[in-house]
C-alpha cells in the first residue's frame, strides 16, 4: 500500500479518485509553502489531508439535508415549543478553508407533527459539514425543518468561534459571533421568540 491508497471506508471508486487527487494537491502546496512532502513526518500528511477535508466537506454528499427527518416524523397533538440546545457543529468558512465551530440552538412550535430529537443534530451536521458562512448555515438549519415538519414556525441560533479570525488577520481570540433566523410564528410573534431566547441565554 503506497501513501496514496489509505482510503476511508466505503469509499466508492469514484470517492477514491477524488480523495487521491486531493491529496496530489495537498502535496503540491506541501512543497510551494517551503516544506519538503518527501521529509518523514510529512510522507503521508497529503492523503491525510485529503481525507480530513473530505470527511469536513460529507455535507456536500449527503443529498437534501430535509430527507434525513422525514423517516423519523411522528404525530402530536402538542403545540408548545420544542426545543433543542446547544448541538455542537463543525464547519469550514467557505473565505479562508478555516474551522468555524460552536453551538446551534434549534426550536419550533409542532404542526401535529415532531421528527425524533437526534435527526436534529444529524441535519445540523449535514448542513455544517461543507463550505458555509454562519449566516446561510443557520439559515439552512431552519429551511432543513421546514420542509420536513411544515411547522408553525421555526428558529435556529447559532454562536461560533471563527478560527480565520483568531488565528489570522486581527487575532481576536475571544470573539464569538451570534446568528438568528426564524420563520412562521416566529416572526409574527415577538413574545414566542423572546421565550426561545430565554431558553438559549
Ligand atoms: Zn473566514
Amino acid at each position: 500500500m503506497n501513501q496514496y491508497d489509505d482510503f476511508p471506508e466505503g469509499a466508492t471508486a469514484t470517492d477514491r479518485k477524488a480523495i487521491a487527487e486531493i491529496a496530489e494537491h495537498y502535496s503540491a502546496i506541501l512543497r510551494l509553502i517551503g516544506e519538503d512532502p518527501s521529509r518523514e513526518g510529512l510522507i503521508k500528511t497529503p492523503m491525510r489531508a485529503a481525507r480530513a477535508i473530505w470527511y469536513a466537506t460529507q455535507g456536500n454528499r449527503a443529498g437534501e439535508p430535509a430527507d434525513l427527518m422525514c423517516k423519523a416524523l411522528f404525530t402530536h397533538e402538542g403545540s408548545r415549543m420544542v426545543v433543542v440546545r446547544d448541538i455542537e457543529f463543525y464547519s469550514l468558512c467557505e473565505h479562508h478553508i478555516l474551522p468555524f465551530f460552536g453551538t446551534v440552538s434549534v426550536g419550533y412550535i409542532p404542526d401535529k407533527q415532531i421528527v425524533g430529537l437526534s435527526k436534529l443534530a444529524r441535519v445540523v451536521n449535514a448542513v455544517a459539514r461543507r463550505l458555509q458562512v454562519q449566516e446561510r448555515l443557520t439559515a439552512e438549519i431552519c429551511k432543513a425543518v421546514e420542509d420536513a415538519l411544515h411547522p408553525l414556525g421555526v428558529i435556529a441560533t447559532c454562536r461560533a468561534s471563527h478560527l480565520c479570525m483568531q488565528m489570522r488577520g486581527v487575532e481576536k481570540q475571544l470573539a464569538s459571533t451570534v446568528t438568528s433566523h426564524y420563520t412562521g410564528l416566529f416572526e409574527t410573534d415577538p413574545a414566542l421568540r423572546d421565550e426561545f431566547y430565554r431558553l438559549n441565554p
